[in-house]
């Protein structure tokens, strides 16, 4: 669970957008992932089409940009976030191949069959994961491809601490082996799926955000939402460093059938 996800109707959606637009990243991943997964699509080339759901500040659209000569739309519901994300695509000149809008990823405003690739990172429980592939299929190509990254358990069973902090969040949350049956049972072939590192949660997602909570405090003194969105922060990063062999992020990468 990452703060985007859980706490939109809890805590305060504009803070914590204004909070996490100034970092790099706004979910746990890394590039070396994305290039990682994006090694499992086939067909790849100047006439691909990519979507990016729930993209954020758009750093794996940038690594998708570099990585590939796709053409690439990237939406989010945060316009702060689209912003940032059409900013730093005009500044590395990839703004004739890169497009962020702003919009839900309910209800999408593309075309049947209009994309060869779906990717999303740390967003897709927002829609929730069956619903999301399912809702999704409709707008790739036969023979397209989706990758996203999504909460997982590793183990059968798992402490009740970490358990209820996770049902509480995502309450579909399954094991690897019952999202690749959801990927089966919504029409897609398990192409992989692998979880990402250690370093993906702690480097590109922990870290970063110690020092923009001491600003955000200060900024905010007194205000007791922010207070409780950075006692939450903390947790999930006490959580993840006492329970990380029963959870984390993976990958999971099918095609359409
Ligand atoms: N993909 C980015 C990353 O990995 O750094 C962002 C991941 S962040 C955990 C989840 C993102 O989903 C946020 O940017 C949030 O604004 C977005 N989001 C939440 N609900 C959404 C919805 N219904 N439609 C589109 N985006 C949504």
């Amino acid at each position: 669970m990452t703060m985007e996800e859980i706490t939109i109707d809890e805590l305060d959606f504009a803070l914590i957008n204004e909070f996490f637009t100034e970092l790099e990243r706004q979910g746990p991943g890394s590039a070396e992932e994305t290039i990682r997964a994006l090694a499992f699509i086939g067909n790849l080339s100047n006439k691909t089409k990519i979507a990016d759901l729930g993209c954020g500040t758009g750093f794996q659209t940038t690594v998708l940009a570099q990585n590939t000569e796709a053409t690439i739309t990237a939406l989010d519901l945060y316009a702060g976030s689209i912003d940032k994300l059409n900013a730093t695509a005009g500044k590395l000149g990839l703004q004739d191949r890169v497009k962020g809008i702003v919009g839900s990823m309910d209800s999408l405003p593309f075309q049947n069959e209009e994309f060869d690739l779906i990717w999303s990172e740390g967003a897709i429980a927002n829609i929730g994961f069956e619903k999301g592939l399912n809702y999704w299929k409709g707008f790739l190509k036969k023979d397209g491809y989706i990758a996203v990254t999504y909460e997982s358990w590793f183990t059968d069973e798992r402490p009740a601490e970490i358990e209820k902090w996770w049902l509480d969040a995502v309450p579909e949350i399954g094991t690897i082996g019952y999202n690749i049956s959801i990927m089966q049972k919504t029409g897609y072939i398990p192409v992989a799926a692998f979880i990402l590192p250690e370093n993906c949660w702690t480097d590109y997602y922990f870290i970063p955000q110690k020092a923009r909570q001491e600003e955000f405090l200060k900024k905010h003194a007194g205000n007791k939402t922010v207070e409780d969105m950075i006692a939450f922060m903390r947790r999930e990063a006490e959580l993840y460093s006492k329970y990380k062999q029963y959870y984390g992020y993976v990958f999971y990468i099918g095609k359409k059938m």
